[in-house]
Parts: structure tokens; C-alpha cells; sequence
């Protein structure tokens, strides 16, 4: 630990999920083997590390979530679940060499930028190191939220939040309480229902659940892929397509959803044969605007003799007592949290100093903004990968990482050319436009319009967390850093002092 204070790198990369992992490969590809990837885990895989909850799968078709440089021709389902998912990353860090760059259990502490140097100070849990870029990895789904239940801490039985499963705790014959209806929880409740004595689901706010048009991919269909390549690209641009005529139904048009409505209203029909059931599972906010979850044995395992739906949010515990806001009672010996995660309060935001010496929460506390999902004012040389408005209501995250990464690439790129000790530092007037270009467009979009609550909104309201347009849009958007958009800072060594060149 000790030769490892005072080390410089080029590149910090902040964990080792899809982002970190990719933006590790991009950096290899452009010739860059000076970095490190900080893992605060033991292991590599970000949020597919962490939530190993019964029935975890991904409800985005494998061969769109994958990267486009590590195929995968031998994907067993159309949706994979969690462990194949896993699998997939540690090969990725295999094949492409990355292993030797990561330091395991090594969290990030403070990130405290040096306006005379130029760099980075980074402490960690294994000693102090200082790199001329951070890239910030550490994705939306990294902290788990456990809401501020009054009583909670009074509760004698099992908790846990469904991001820290405890696989020790047998829940065979238990009395288990399931608090929210979002897209973990809708996994777990099947998938946990028959082990269980008693499941009693906790909704505060119903959600639409489409078919997943699940299979297996056959034996033929992997031969294919292995043997003619194009196949596999074929299949990943159809996957890709579809969602992207998709997009505009979401961003312009959320009338348009009234059909994708009535087949979601149609499959809890089918499955769900008590009308009062129904009426407590019928959204009243437009599909969509919460993100649509998919799902074939949600409903029937809600329709098991030993689950209980309680339409109601979780108010408050009394001992072993769970009480809903609408007065319901429930026994319970454990209570799992699928709760979500601190999305619009990046948590590695608190722990990043920029170069005027506020934190980044600091600075967004009226809501996160960045420029092109990547920049902040006042952190030079710092990238989000999955930044703010980066986020995707209907296609596969990693397109958006890897447009992320192309960003992050000519960001470098652009570093070399200017040459010597320098730095970018995103103009504040350029961050201004760019945000206010996206939330004009964000006014007519499902998620703004549609009548709901969702994670994709901020404290205050704003959507920061999704971009209003297609896939094929933000790549182009990021595909080349802009020298306008940034100050260029420089280090004049001797002095100590700093000089800002205004960009060509
Ligand atoms: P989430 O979507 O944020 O859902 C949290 C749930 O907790 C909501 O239903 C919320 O209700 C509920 N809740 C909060 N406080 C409550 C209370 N006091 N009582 C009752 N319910 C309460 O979290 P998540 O399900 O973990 O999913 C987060 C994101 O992870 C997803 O949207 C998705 O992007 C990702 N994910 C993806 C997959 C996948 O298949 N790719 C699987 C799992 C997760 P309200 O709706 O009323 O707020």
C-alpha cells in the first residue's frame, strides 16, 4: 500500500460495471495502458455484482446488452439472467487484459481536484494516488435507497434491501413483507413466492408489466452466431431498430402508448380474474411514464393462495407489525426493500471537490446537469459515463455507455493534441445551453406528461436522469468534444499559477 501513495496515472476509471469495464477497454484501444480501475467490490460487474436477488435477469434482450466489441454468440436466452450477465463481464475483463488495472476493495473516499498541479487527488481505502482525468463509473444503480420508515429500526426481524440480498437467511415458511412494485421487486416476488409461508407485497403505486417474450436461444440459432458473425450483427440491429421507432412514441407522442396500454391492461386481464384486484393494480398514469416492467409470472404468482397485495405504501413498523398508509396491518419476520436506488442523488457526488472548492452535490443541488451527459462546470477533466440525462426509458443502457465512451476517447484525444500539463474544464454558459435545449424537449415527453412519479425525476421535479431522444441522436451528439464548449486550462509550472486560454 505504502509504495502506492503519491502515484500518478493518466486515467482513474471509478468502477468496474458495464462503464467501467468498457471505458477501461476504449482507453487499452487508444493506446492508453497508464490507468487504474477503482473497485470498491472484490470482484468485477458493478450492479450485476451487487444484486444477486432471486430471479435478477435483464429485461433488455442479451444481444442488445452487451458491448458491440465483445459479442457474445453464446447467449442462452433471449433474456439473460444475473449470473450470465456476470459471467459475461468477468470474460470481458479476461479477454481484454483488465484485470491487471483494477484494484479491488478499493472505495473511493474523496476526489479533490489540484488547481495548481492539474490533477486529481484521489483517496482510497488503500492509500492517496493522483491522475490527470477521472472517469466516473459508478452508474445509478450503485447505492441502495431504503426509505425512512418510522419504527424501522424497532423491527426484531430480518431486513435487507433486494441490492444486498442475504442469501444466508432461509426464507422457507416466513412471513416475508415485499415493500414496491418496481422492477426488482416484480422479479423477486415470483421467484421467492413458492419457498415462502406468507408473501405479502407492499404498493404504493401500481405498475404496467408487458409479456417478456422470453426463450431460449437454440442450439442452431448459437451455431449461426458463432459460425456467421453477420447473424449475430443482424440480430442486435433488429433488436436495436425496433426500439428506436419506438423512441418518438415516448419523446413526442405519448398518446401513441394508448395501444401498448390496452396489451398491458389486456395481460393483467387474462391472468388477474378479480375485478377489485384489478382496479388496485391498474396504473392511473400513462404506460411509460414509470419504466414499463416485463414480466409473465408476476401476476400469476400474485394470484397464489399464500401472497397477499396490500395497495398501499409502507408507513410505518411496530414491532413486528408492518403498517401500511392506509391502515393495514401485517406480521412479518422480514421485510425486503426493493426500493430502488440513489439515482438523482449520484452518491459520488458528495465526495468530489471541484476546482472552486465546492462538492459536485453542492453544486447540483437543484438537480444533477452535465454537459452531453459528461461535464460539469467546475471539475475539469472529470467524465460521468452514465451522467446526467444519459439514462434510457425503452433500449439497452450499453449503447448509450459506449456513445459515452466515444466521448471520453476524443476527450483525450483532445488532451494530446493541445499537449503539456492541461486540462478542460466545461463552459458554465455551455452547460447552461445544453440543459436547457434538453429540458425544452423534456416537456413533452411521457415521463413529464404522463402523470406520474418516477425516479427519473428529482427531488424538485426535473427529469435528470433520461435522455428525449434516440440512441442513433446521443451518439452523434458525443461523438467529438467540442473545444468550444470547454475552457482550456493550463499549468504554468514554475509559478504555480494557472492560465486559461480562450479556445480557438
Ligand atoms: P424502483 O424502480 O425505483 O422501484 C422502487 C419501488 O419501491 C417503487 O415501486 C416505489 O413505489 C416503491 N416504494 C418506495 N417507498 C415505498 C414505500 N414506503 N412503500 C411501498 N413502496 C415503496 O427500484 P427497482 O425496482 O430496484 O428498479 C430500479 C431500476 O433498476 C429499474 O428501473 C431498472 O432501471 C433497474 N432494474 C433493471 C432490471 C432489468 O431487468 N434490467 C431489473 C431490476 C432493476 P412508487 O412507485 O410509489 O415510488
Amino acid at each position: 500500500m505504502a509504495e502506492r501513495e503519491h502515484e500518478h496515472v493518466r486515467v482513474a476509471v471509478i468502477g468496474s460495471g458495464f462503464g467501467g469495464l468498457g471505458a477501461a477497454v476504449r482507453l487499452r484501444r487508444a493506446g492508453i495502458t497508464d490507468f487504474v480501475v477503482l473497485e470498491r467490490r472484490e470482484a468485477v460487474g458493478g450492479t450485476w455484482h451487487d444484486n444477486s436477488y432471486p430471479g435478477c435477469a435483464c429485461d433488455v434482450p442479451s444481444h442488445l446488452y452487451s458491448f458491440s466489441f465483445a459479442p457474445n454468440p453464446q447467449w442462452p436466452r433471449s433474456f439473460s439472467g444475473q449470473p450470465h450477465i456476470r459471467a459475461y463481464l468477468e470474460r470481458v475483463t479476461d479477454t481484454f487484459g483488465l484485470r491487471q488495472h483494477i484494484r479491488f476493495n478499493c472505495e473511493v473516499q474523496q476526489l479533490t481536484w489540484d488547481t495548481d498541479e492539474l490533477h486529481w487527488v484521489i483517496e482510497t481505502g488503500q492509500g492517496t494516488l493522483t491522475a490527470d482525468l477521472v472517469v466516473s463509473a459508478t452508474g445509478p444503480l450503485s447505492d441502495p435507497k431504503i426509505p425512512d420508515i418510522p419504527g424501522l429500526d424497532g423491527f426484531k426481524g430480518k431486513v435487507f434491501h433486494s441490492a444486498q440480498w442475504d442469501h444466508d437467511y432461509d426464507l422457507r415458511g416466513k412471513r416475508i413483507a415485499m415493500i414496491g412494485t418496481g422492477a426488482s421487486a416484480i422479479q423477486i416476488v415470483p421467484a421467492i413466492q413458492p419457498t415462502v409461508g406468507r408473501l405479502t407485497l407492499f404498493q404504493r403505486t401500481p405498475a404496467w408489466v408487458m409479456p417478456r417474450v422470453d426463450r431460449r436461444i437454440t442450439g442452431v440459432e448459437r451455431w449461426l452466431h458463432t459460425m456467421l458473425p453477420a447473424t449475430r450483427y443482424l440480430r442486435r440491429q433488429l433488436l436495436w431498430g425496433i426500439r428506436e421507432l419506438q423512441v418518438s412514441a415516448f419523446t413526442k407522442r405519448p398518446a401513441e402508448l394508448g395501444l401498448v396500454q390496452r396489451l398491458a391492461a389486456a395481460h393483467m386481464k387474462r391472468v388477474i380474474k378479480d375485478p377489485q384486484t384489478r382496479r388496485q393494480l391498474t396504473p392511473d398514469y400513462r404506460i411509460g411514464c414509470k419504466r414499463i416492467l416485463l414480466s409473465n409470472d408476476f401476476y400469476p404468482a400474485l394470484t397464489k393462495e399464500n401472497v397477499d397485495l396490500v395497495a398501499s405504501g409502507l408507513r410505518e413498523v411496530r414491532g413486528s407489525t408492518l403498517v401500511a398508509a392506509d391502515g393495514t396491518e401485517t406480521e412479518a419476520d422480514a421485510i425486503i426493500f426493493g426500493t430502488g436506488f440513489h439515482v438523482t442523488d449520484m452518491p459520488i457526488a458528495k465526495k468530489v471537490k471541484g476546482a472552486n472548492g465546492t462538492t459536485l452535490a453542492e453544486e447540483w443541488k437543484e438537480g444533477m446537469e452535465a454537459l452531453r451527459g459528461a461535464s460539469a462546470a467546475g471539475f475539469p477533466n472529470f467524465l460521468t459515463i452514465i451522467g446526467p440525462n444519459t439514462g434510457l426509458g425503452n433500449s439497452s443502457m450499453i449503447l448509450m455507455i459506449e456513445a459515452q465512451l466515444n466521448y471520453m476517447v476524443d476527450f483525450v484525444r483532445q488532451l494530446d493534441t493541445l499537449g503539456g500539463k492541461v486540462a478542460l474544464d466545461a463552459r458554465p454558459a455551455a452547460v447552461r445551453a445544453w440543459n436547457q435545449h434538453l429540458q425544452e424537449r423534456m416537456k413533452r415527453t411521457v415521463w413529464n406528461t404522463g402523470g406520474c412519479d418516477s425516479w427519473y425525476l428529482d427531488a424538485n421535479g426535473r427529469n435528470t436522469t433520461v435522455w428525449p431522444g434516440t440512441t442513433s441522436e446521443f451518439r452523434k451528439v458525443t461523438k467529438e468534444v467540442r473545444l468550444e464548449e470547454y475552457e482550456v486550462l493550463r499549468a504554468a509550472a514554475r509559478q504555480g499559477a494557472q492560465q486559461r486560454e480562450a479556445a480557438a
